[in-house]
C-alpha cells in the first residue's frame, strides 16, 4: 500500500506500545484516511513497565500509567475503540470480524496484539490467589494480594518475578523465588550477574531457591492455594503465589488467517507478513533475521522500533528495525540496562567492580562485542548502543580496562 491509496481505512488490532506507535507514526508519515485503533483491554493505552514496579509499590497514580489519553489520539483522528475483541481476520474480504459478529473493512491491518502471561500445566493454576502479571487489571489484583500480606511464592526468577519481589520486599511482604534453572535470569544474563542479582535479593531478605522443580499448588476446602509443593516433597505455605514463567504470544488471529506463525507472528525486518495489506508489530512478531533464526523481543523498544518500521512498510517504504535491541529492569532500587543481545557470547568482560555502586559486563562472540550490560551506569548504556550501531568496539582487554576511554573509540 502506498499513501496514495489514502483515504483508505487502516485498522490497529491491539491498543498497547506497538499499536499506538504504529498509529501515530502512520499519521505521522502522511496517511490521510480512516485509522481505527482496537483494544480489548478496558483502558486507555498504558505503560506495563510500572506494573512490576511503582505501580504494584503503590508509588504512581492511574494517570501516570497512562500511555496516550484517547482525547491525544483524537488530535490526531486516531479512533480508539477499548473493549474491542477482534475475534477473526477474513483475508480474501479484507475484513475483520469483532466479537458480537460486526465485520469492518480494512486497505491495511496491523497486528499488534502483544503477548500473555504463561500459566502452568498444574491443577490449581488458576486458583484465586495464583496470580500472573501481563495487564493492569492483573497488576492490580497482585496489589491486592500484597496488601493482604504474603507470604508470596514467585514461580520463575525471571524479570517480571524479580521485580515483583523487589517491589514485595518494598512491601514488607515475605517472599520466596523459585526457579528450574540453576541461576537466576540463566537465559539473558551471564553467570557473573545472575550471581550478582542472587546477592542483591538475598540481602533484601528474598528467599531463593534455584535448580527446584514446583510438583504441585495444594488448594484448602475454600480453592485457595496453601502451600506450593517442590519435587521431594518439601511444603512452602503462602498467601499468594505469582506465576512468572514467560509470555506467549498472541498469534492466534494470525494463524488462524493462514499468516507464517512460530512462537510469533513471523515478520521481516519491516513488520511485513506475507500478506502486503498486512503487518504486525510488537510482542506479537518474531522476527526472520537474514540467517534464517528467528527473534523475539519483548521490550518497549521493540514495539515501538517495530511499530514505526511496521507503519512505514504500510505506507509503502522501507525502514527496518535493525537498531541495537536495549532493555532495563529495576529491581531494589539498582538498574540494569541491557544494550545488544548476549546469546552466544564466548567472553564476558567485567568493566569495574561488582561491589561499586556502578559497573558494566561487556560480551563477545570471538572478538565481536556482542552486548553490553549495565549496572546504574546509563551513560555506558547509551554509548555502548552507539559502539554496538556503529560496528566498533574496544577490544576485551581495553574494555576490562577501566582507565581506557570507550567513548574516544566513537570519535575516530
Ligand atoms: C510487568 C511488566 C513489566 C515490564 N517491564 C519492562 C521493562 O522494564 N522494560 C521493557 O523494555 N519492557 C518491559 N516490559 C515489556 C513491555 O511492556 C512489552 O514488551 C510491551 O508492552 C509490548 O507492547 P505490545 O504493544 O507489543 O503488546 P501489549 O502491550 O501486550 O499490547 C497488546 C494489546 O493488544 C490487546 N489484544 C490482544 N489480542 C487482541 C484482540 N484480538 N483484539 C483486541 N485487542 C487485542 C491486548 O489485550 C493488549 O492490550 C514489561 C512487561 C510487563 C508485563
Amino acid at each position: 500500500m502506498t499513501a496514495g491509496l489514502s483515504p483508505g481505512r487502516i485498522v490497529v488490532v491491539g491498543a498497547g506500545q506497538a499499536g499506538v506507535q504504529t498509529a501515530e507514526a502512520l499519521r505521522a508519515g502522511g496517511f490521510a484516511g480512516e485509522l481505527l485503533l482496537l483494544g480489548d483491554e478496558p483502558h486507555a493505552p498504558y505503560h506495563r513497565p510500572p506494573l512490576s514496579k511503582a505501580w504494584l509499590a503503590g508509588e504512581v497514580e492511574a494517570a501516570q500509567l497512562v500511555m496516550r489519553a484517547p482525547e491525544a489520539l483524537a488530535r490526531k483522528q486516531i479512533e480508539l475503540r477499548t473493549g474491542v475483541q477482534v475475534e477473526a481476520i477474513d483475508r480474501p474480504a479484507k475484513e475483520i470480524v469483532l466479537a458480537g459478529g460486526e465485520r469492518l473493512g480494512y486497505t491495511g491491518l496491523v497486528l499488534a496484539t502483544g503477548a500473555r502471561a504463561r500459566r502452568l500445566p498444574l491443577d490449581q493454576a488458576d486458583a484465586p490467589n495464583v496470580h500472573v502479571l501481563r495487564t493492569r487489571d492483573e497488576a492490580s489484583a497482585l496489589a491486592a494480594a500484597l496488601a493482604e500480606g504474603g507470604p508470596l511464592v514467585v514461580i520463575g526468577g525471571g524479570f517480571i518475578g524479580l521485580e515483583v519481589a523487589a517491589t514485595a520486599r518494598k512491601k514488607g511482604v515475605e517472599v520466596t523465588v523459585l526457579e528450574a534453572l540453576p541461576r537466576l535470569l540463566a537465559r539473558v544474563l551471564p553467570p557473573l550477574l545472575s550471581a550478582w542479582f542472587e546477592a542483591l535479593h538475598r540481602s533484601h531478605g528474598v528467599q531463593l531457591r534455584t535448580g527446584v522443580q514446583v510438583e504441585a499448588l495444594e488448594a484448602g476446602a475454600d480453592g485457595r492455594v496453601k502451600a506450593v509443593r517442590l519435587a521431594g516433597g518439601e511444603r512452602l505455605p503462602c498467601g499468594a503465589v505469582l506465576l512468572g514463567v514467560g509470555a506467549q504470544a498472541n498469534d492466534e488471529l494470525a494463524r488462524a488467517s493462514g499468516l507464517a506463525c512460530e512462537r510469533g507472528i513471523v515478520v521481516d525486518a519491516c513488520g511485513r507478513t506475507a500478506d502486503p495489506a498486512i503487518v504486525a508489530a510488537g510482542d506479537c512478531t518474531a522476527r526472520r533475521l537474514p540467517d534464517g533464526s528467528l527473534l523475539r523481543l519483548e521490550s518497549v523498544q521493540g514495539a515501538s522500533e517495530g511499530g514505526k518500521a511496521a507503519a512505514a512498510a504500510l505506507l509503502g517504504q522501507d525502514k527496518p528495525f535493525t537498531a541495537t535491541p536495549w532493555f532495563w529492569s529495576d529491581q531494589h532500587g539498582r538498574k540494569l540496562q541491557m544494550a545488544g543481545l548476549a546469546t552466544g557470547a564466548t567472553q564476558s568482560v567485567l568493566r569495574g567492580d561488582t561491589a561499586a555502586a556502578s559497573f558494566s559486563v561487556w560480551h563477545y562472540a570471538g572478538d565481536r562485542l556482542i552486548a553490553v550490560d549495565t549496572v546504574d551506569e546509563p551513560r555506558t548504556h547509551l554509548l555502548a548502543r552507539k559502539l554496538l550501531d556503529a560496528g566498533v568496539w574496544p577490544a576485551p582487554a581495553q574494555a576490562a580496562d577501566a582507565g581506557f576511554e570507550t567513548a574516544s573509540l566513537l570519535a575516530r
